[in-house]
């Protein structure tokens, strides 16, 4: 599949600035499956583009996102965050807000 198959990596989809090939950054490529980062170098919002080329079917997907293209390949290799890991998380946000609060309200000006 080329890379410029499809509209959705070609042109920002808010302001229609063409990408550059430095913008569009190949974030993982499964053969029929890939996903990209598209950063906008006019209005500097940025977009993962799921595209999937299935037998010539072409279906795309995209969705904004604050992740910079190095976070994007960064993150697309972790395991996702499973339900275990989110319970621990609210038990110890639920047993430290205290502190917690307190901490921000420290750094309040
Ligand atoms: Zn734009």
């Amino acid at each position: 599949m080329s890379l410029r198959q499809s509209r959705l990596i070609v042109e920002c989809p808010h302001c229609h600035t063409t990408y550059t090939e430095e913008t569009v950054t190949l974030v993982r490529d499964e053969g029929e499956r890939q996903l990209f980062h598209c950063a906008c170098p006019s209005c500097k919002r940025s977009m993962i583009a799921f595209i999937r080329d299935h037998e010539g079917w072409i279906s795309t997907m995209g969705v904004v996102t604050d992740l910079d293209a190095a976070d994007a390949v960064r993150l697309a290799v972790r395991s996702p965050v499973d339900a275990d890991e989110c319970i621990h998380a609210y038990q110890y946000i639920s047993q430290q807000s205290q502190n917690l609060c307190q901490i921000l309200l420290k750094r309040a000006p």
